[in-house]
């Protein structure tokens, strides 16, 4: 095969790959950056997976299930009110998880995750967007 064959079969698989993992790629670089939340609250309007910890958990702390949790697809989710979560409190601007003790794993690990193993950041948190 032609050198130059050989490259262009190079950049264009490369491309490919670059556009598959685009967001993992980004959220590895997010992941030499320093986080430090703003309390915006923007995080809580996404949908939270529930795990059989964290319903425990909140039924302990006098929760019902019923009341918290929606099936979506066979799996709980928190139940959203106005496209938030209803433990969400804002106060002048600023946020605050009403369960802080009791959030579930997913809001504890957030903005943290792990890609290819290595540590990085969730690119949908506001920290790391300049915009808010
Ligand atoms: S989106 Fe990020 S910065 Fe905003 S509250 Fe959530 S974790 Fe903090
Ligand atoms: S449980 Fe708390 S941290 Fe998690 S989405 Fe609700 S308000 Fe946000």
């Amino acid at each position: 095969m032609q050198p130059t064959a050989v490259l262009s079969y190079t950049i264009i698989i490369s491309m490919i790959l670059y556009l598959i993992n685009r967001n993992n790629i980004k959220e590895l670089i997010l992941g030499r950056k320093q986080f430090s939340c703003r309390r915006c609250g923007h995080c809580c309007r996404l949908l939270v997976r529930l795990y059989d910890n964290d319903i425990k958990r909140l039924e302990d702390a006098g929760y019902k299930q019923s009341e918290f949790a929606v099936m979506i697809k066979k799996k709980p989710y928190i139940k959203q009110k106005n496209r938030y979560c209803p433990w969400l409190e804002i106060k002048s601007g600023t946020a605050r998880c009403t369960i802080y003790e009791n959030r579930p794993k997913i809001c504890r690990e957030f903005p943290q995750k792990r890609i290819f193993r290595m540590p990085g950041y969730d690119c949908r948190c506001c920290s790391f967007n300049k915009k808010f």
